[in-house]
């Protein structure tokens, strides 16, 4: 750290003001702690605001994506529109008196054994990257699992004349009307983009290579209201019948199912089944063609797959995913972030770390992770801060969450 700069104390900074670094600035200041949310982006919640396309909703029912203390009124749509959500967000902020301080990126936090507390490192990007210090007890990562686009390398992609986008650039179809678009990845975001093109009258084609679950919302809703109830492989056999109610069997529509069933899929590993907006109803009828393998070279406006088809196109849409960044900045080594920048140990032991570290949000938890990682977090700070106010200091608050 420069000697000579000015180190500001904090009790606890949070790196990141999405959902879970609100939520967890939310909690602290309910029970009497103060803290500091230093966000990269001009203002909070920007993944909605700034980095997905316009006509995304919440996937699951309100009631699920409500931040502590703050639940969604009557009268809210039940699954939310984006902007309503990125309005929440702002009102969450302004309500709980989030204390943010925009426009700086964290470059750099390491522990101080000797002084036991965290030195942080951000440059002012509004200031031409003016170096800031912080130095803190607790240290919150909330920077997010979708903080940077993955791009696959592609031989030849420099040359394609049309547009080439990734999820997070796209915004609506304007434009692509009558024009041949290639959708790589068959994810929420390729499946919805697709749908989305397709119904503006875009030639629309989708490369789905892996197995893929597709639910409705209100299937799903239903396995979340289930889920404190039932087993994983009871509610899964559930879905699954439901699914094939609803969807009859997709696998002929070259959308095969894995053979881990969708809720124990969610619930035990990375993935996530697509919630279907209208996709699977365009891809039966021949509206959006599913192609099935990957992407190889591209050669002018011609894309090769790995099959050895060719097709021309006249832009594509890369919906290939993010990752976290976390890594690059954290210089820790307790093992609570793994070198995917995700936590490394499993919900609901993946939240807290040595020194006073935490991470929230990084479980792939959704809305609702941020919500219990940032009740368990300011419980946990607020118990060494203030230990008389814990009486014999158990966990209570986590025994009651994950009850719930
Ligand atoms: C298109 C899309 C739709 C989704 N729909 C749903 C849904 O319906 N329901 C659901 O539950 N989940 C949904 N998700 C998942 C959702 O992304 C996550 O639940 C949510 O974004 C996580 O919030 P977060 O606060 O942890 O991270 P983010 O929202 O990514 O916030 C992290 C913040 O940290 C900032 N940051 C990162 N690095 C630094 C740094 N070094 N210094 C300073 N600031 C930094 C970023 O700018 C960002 O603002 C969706 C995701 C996408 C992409």
């Amino acid at each position: 750290m420069a000697a000579a700069a000015v180190v500001e104390e904090e009790e606890v900074i949070i790196v990141g003001a999405g959902q879970s670094g609100l939520a967890a600035a939310a909690c602290l200041s309910l029970r009497g702690v103060r803290s500091l949310v230093l966000e990269r982006d001009d203002c909070v919640g920007s993944l909605w605001r700034k980095r997905s396309y316009d006509r995304v909703r919440l996937h699951l029912a309100k009631h699920f994506c409500a931040l502590p203390h703050a639940p969604h009124p009557d009268a809210a749509p039940t699954y939310l529109p984006r902007d309503d959500f990125a309005r929440y967000l702002d009102a969450y902020a302004a309500r709980f008196a989030v204390r943010t301080r925009l426009r700086r990126e964290v470059r750099r936090a390491s522990y101080d054994v000797a002084a036991a507390r965290w030195e942080v490192e951000a440059v002012d990007l509004a200031a031409g990257g003016k170096v800031e210090l912080y130095a803190a007890r607790f240290l919150v990562v909330a920077s997010g699992e979708n903080d940077e686009k993955v791009v696959p390398e592609v031989p030849g992609i420099e040359g394609f004349p049309g547009k080439v986008l990734h999820a997070c650039e796209y915004k609506s179809p304007e434009g692509m009307k009558g024009k041949s678009v290639l959708v790589v990845g068959g994810g929420n975001s390729g499946m919805e983009i697709a749908y989305d093109l397709a119904g503006a009258g875009a030639v629309t084609s989708i490369v789905v290579r892996g197995e893929v679950h597709v639910v409705t919302k209100e299937i799903w809703n239903v396995a979340m209201a289930l889920y404190p109830y039932l087993p994983l492989w009871v509610i899964d056999k559930l879905v699954l019948l439901m699914c094939a109610v609803v969807f009859g069997d997709t696998a002929k529509h070259g959308l095969r199912r894995p053979a881990i069933g969708p809720f124990t899929m969610k619930c035990t590993t990375p993935a996530y089944p697509v919630v279907d907006v209208g996709t699977y109803a365009k891809i039966k009828s021949g509206e959006i063609r599913v192609l099935p393998a990957a992407v190889k070279s591209v050669h002018g406006n011609l894309v090769e797959f790995n099959d050895g088809k060719q097709y021309p196109f006249d832009a594509i849409v890369f919906a290939t995913g993010y990752r976290s960044t976390v890594r690059r900045w954290l210089k820790s080594d307790d093992g609570l972030i793994g070198d995917d920048g995700m936590a490394t140990r499993s919900y609901p032991e993946h939240w807290k770390g040595e020194n006073g570290l935490y991470v929230a949000g990084m479980v792939r938890r959704g809305i609702y992770g941020s919500y219990e990682d940032a009740e368990f977090i300011a419980e946990d700070i607020s118990k060494q801060l203030h230990p008389e106010a814990h009486g014999n200091g158990n966990n209570g608050k986590q025994e009651q969450l994950l009850a719930s």
